[in-house]
């Protein structure tokens, strides 16, 4: 088992270097409401953030809340979004999504984990997104990225999103999930990408090398 001092140490610097590379943390994705977020996110699956902000604005003209999308039929959604990917899947999960918010919660998205992920096409990562971003609950979410770079960093030894979740929660104060997530995220597309990454320029890996050795 490693010592506990030096995953602290670590964890420490990664917080802060994250801090000084991203001092502004918005998340990439537009959205005028918990309703706009959550259809954005469905539509970021295996789909990048720019793709996802070019679509949402004519979708979002012609139904600008749960009711009138959910009137939409899927078949219009899914030509609006087809630029998207998985462009079937994706107009059902957001037309179901409507219709259960309308009808079942008046039009207000709900705000728990478990109401979250009772909505179709919703999951885990999904519902800590909307939590940590539209309903100030303290949520970490993780993706990819995320994992990748937790085990590069050795922060969590596991390819297990769950498992890899706990062990940040419990390394990072509560109150740094939500821009750390975005930090992690941010960083892992720019310097740490899955293939080709190279420690000799990077500003994170150079220095925990040397936080492991004192
Ligand atoms: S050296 Fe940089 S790019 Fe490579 S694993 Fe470490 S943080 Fe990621």
């Amino acid at each position: 088992m490693e010592n506990s001092g030096n995953i602290e140490r670590r964890a420490q610097f990664i917080s802060k270097t994250l801090a000084d590379i991203y001092p502004n943390v918005t998340i990439p994705l537009q959205y005028t409401s918990p309703f706009s977020l959550l259809v954005a996110v469905i539509l970021s699956a295996q789909c990048t953030d720019e793709r996802v902000n070019k679509v949402t604005p004519p979708l979002f003209s012609l139904a600008p809340d749960a009711a009138a999308m959910a009137r939409l039929a899927p078949e219009t959604i899914e030509k609006m979004i087809h630029s998207c990917g998985l462009s079937h899947s994706k107009a059902r999960f957001i037309q179901g999504c409507a219709r259960v918010i309308s009808e079942r919660y008046g039009g207000i998205v709900p705000s728990t984990s478990g109401e979250l992920e009772n909505l179709p096409g919703v999951g885990h990562k999904t519902a800590s997104v909307m939590i940590s971003q539209c309903f100030n609950g303290y949520a970490f979410p993780v993706d990819t990225h995320i994992r990748r770079l937790a085990n590069r960093w050795r922060l969590a030894d596991s390819q297990n999103v769950s498992i890899v979740e706990k062990n940040l929660k419990t390394i990072f104060p509560a109150a740094e999930w939500r821009d750390l997530h975005i930090r992690m995220i941010k960083f892992g597309r720019e310097y740490c990408p899955a293939r080709n990454h190279s420690a000799d320029s990077c500003p994170i890996c150079k220095v925990l090398l040397k936080i492991d050795v004192n």
